[in-house]
């Protein structure tokens, strides 16, 4: 039993129930897993983690799997809510220690995640809450031109304007009709040269 402040798994394949080397199981990380402690951005709905686990020879354990949802978080301009679709595959190979992979079993460059011998289970937990953390620390646009807030009074752009972005623009425009008198006198000044 777990104790307190233990983190137990939430996410494992039984490797007894392999039927001819394979199996496939499917997920749901609710929006209370203790997998998404820490995370960020906010999970409304399920996600789902789909996967086959393969094993091609003795000691490896092939996964491969899709993880599927959405998360939410603020907007990184404006701070609205906003959703970041997650459609993630994973490809994961576990390899029982002491027990060789046999020349062509596809562990490939993969990364291997060691296992004690003789498991009797493939934990996902830590991968798949990576790969989470990973896909939704990228905070997300709500819209691709959201203006976002206003520096100087905090407005949120989306709901209209404020007066300081019309003052902003009031100056940008002095600053332009100051160049365009100067490239004149340039000008006047060249012109009298030749
Ligand atoms: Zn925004
Ligand atoms: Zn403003």
């Amino acid at each position: 039993m777990a104790g307190p402040g233990v983190y137990s798994i939430v996410m494992f394949v039984d490797l007894s129930r392999l039927e001819d080397g394979r199996l496939s199981q499917s997920f749901e990380i609710d929006r209370e897993s203790p997998i998404l402690q820490g995370l960020e951005a906010e999970i409304h709905e399920p996600l789902t983690f789909d996967v086959e686990v393969r094993n091609p020879s003795g000691g490896t354990y092939v996964v491969t799997g899709r993880l599927t949802g959405a998360a939410v978080a603020p907007c990184r301009r404006c701070l609205t809510p906003t959703r970041i679709p997650i459609d993630v595959p994973l490809r994961l190979v576990y390899q029982e220690a002491g027990r060789e992979a046999k020349p062509g079993a596809d562990s490939g460059d993969d990364d291997v995640v060691w296992l004690e011998r003789g498991a009797k289970r493939i934990e996902l937990d830590a991968q798949v809450r990576d790969r989470l953390f990973l896909e939704t620390e990228r905070f997300p646009i709500c819209r691709e031109d959201c203006p976002g807030i206003c520096p100087h009074c905090g407005r949120n752009l989306n709901e209209g304007s404020c007066d300081c972005a019309l003052e902003t623009v009031d100056s940008r425009w002095k600053a332009l009709e100051g160049l365009g008198s100067g490239i004149e006198q340039d000008r006047s000044r060249s012109s009298k040269g030749e």
